[in-house]
């Protein structure tokens, strides 16, 4: 469904993010994957490319503008910008609002929601240039829908995502480029890492499912929105949770 487009996908080397890239490259897309961390993102690459995928990897860090503009670049390079992934992010270091110091609370925003601000504005602005529409996916959080005990900065930097893909949807319907929001729950990856296990499984036990879910879970809701399966779909904000938030 998706041959031939081009893709990013931020923070694609492991986690949602590297399932994300692995699905789009399965379903005929090109994929850039943008990361820090290179021997991850380079061994993903490998693996999409076993599979028969086509992928790159370019070291991008979110929280730097300029890293940010040249994975635009490098995916215009390969034949334009069809779909962006603003997927990379952090927890960030746990600890109740009044209590969480400065530095951590910049850090976060830093990199999970001035980060997507960039990813958004510079594809955004490729797509335009480029005049053939196409999907943006910003991955926020159910921390960004309901307050989160420990994670305030966390939780402000998602509400800021889940926002800016609706005003940024609404500006640019009339050309053709959908924003969405994805609002994944707790997920098995390493950004969990932080939570002590009885922690952990204190938080399966509270999920209708009783279960965290997975990163393939995630990537397959991420893809049906960059896709024209979903071409009615813009300015939402879709939860996958188990059902933790029903409750
Ligand atoms: P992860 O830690 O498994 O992967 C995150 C990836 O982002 C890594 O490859 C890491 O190297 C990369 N990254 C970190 N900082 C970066 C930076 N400054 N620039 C570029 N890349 C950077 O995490 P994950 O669980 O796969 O998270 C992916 C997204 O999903 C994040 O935005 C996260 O907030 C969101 N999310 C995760 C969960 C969960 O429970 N796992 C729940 C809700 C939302």
């Amino acid at each position: 469904m998706l041959n031939g487009k081009v893709a990013i996908v931020t923070g694609g080397a492991i986690g949602i993010g590297a399932a994300t890239a692995q699905l789009l490259a399965k379903q005929g897309a090109i994929v850039v994957i943008g990361d820090i961390n290179e021997q991850t993102g380079l061994a993903t690459v490998e693996q999409i490319r076993g599979n028969a995928g086509q992928a790159y990897f370019r070291h991008c860090d979110v929280s730097h503008e300029a890293d940010i503009q040249a994975l635009v670049q490098f995916a215009l390079d390969q034949g334009g910008l069809d779909i962006m992934i603003n997927n990379a992010g952090i927890g960030g270091k746990p600890a109740p609002l009044h209590l969480t110091e400065n530095h951590n609370w910049q850090r976060v925003l830093d990199i999970d929601l001035t980060g997507v601000f960039w990813g958004q504005k510079y594809a955004s602005q490729a797509m335009l240039a480029g005049g053939k529409g196409g999907a943006i996916v910003n991955v926020a959080s159910i921390a960004g829908v309901a307050g989160s005990p420990n994670l305030g900065p966390y939780g402000v930097a998602k509400a800021g995502v889940i926002q800016m893909s609706k005003t940024g949807a609404i500006e640019l319907a009339s050309a053709g480029i959908r924003i969405n929001a994805v609002c994944p729950g707790w997920t098995e990856t390493a950004i969990l890492d932080t939570f002590e296990p009885s922690v952990q499984e204190r938080l399966i036990r509270s999920i209708p499912l009783k279960r965290m879910g997975t990163p393939h879970e995630i990537a397959e809701l991420i893809v049906f929105l960059a896709s024209p399966a979903a071409s009615f779909i813009t300015g939402a904000e879709y939860i996958i949770d188990g059902g933790i938030t029903s409750m």
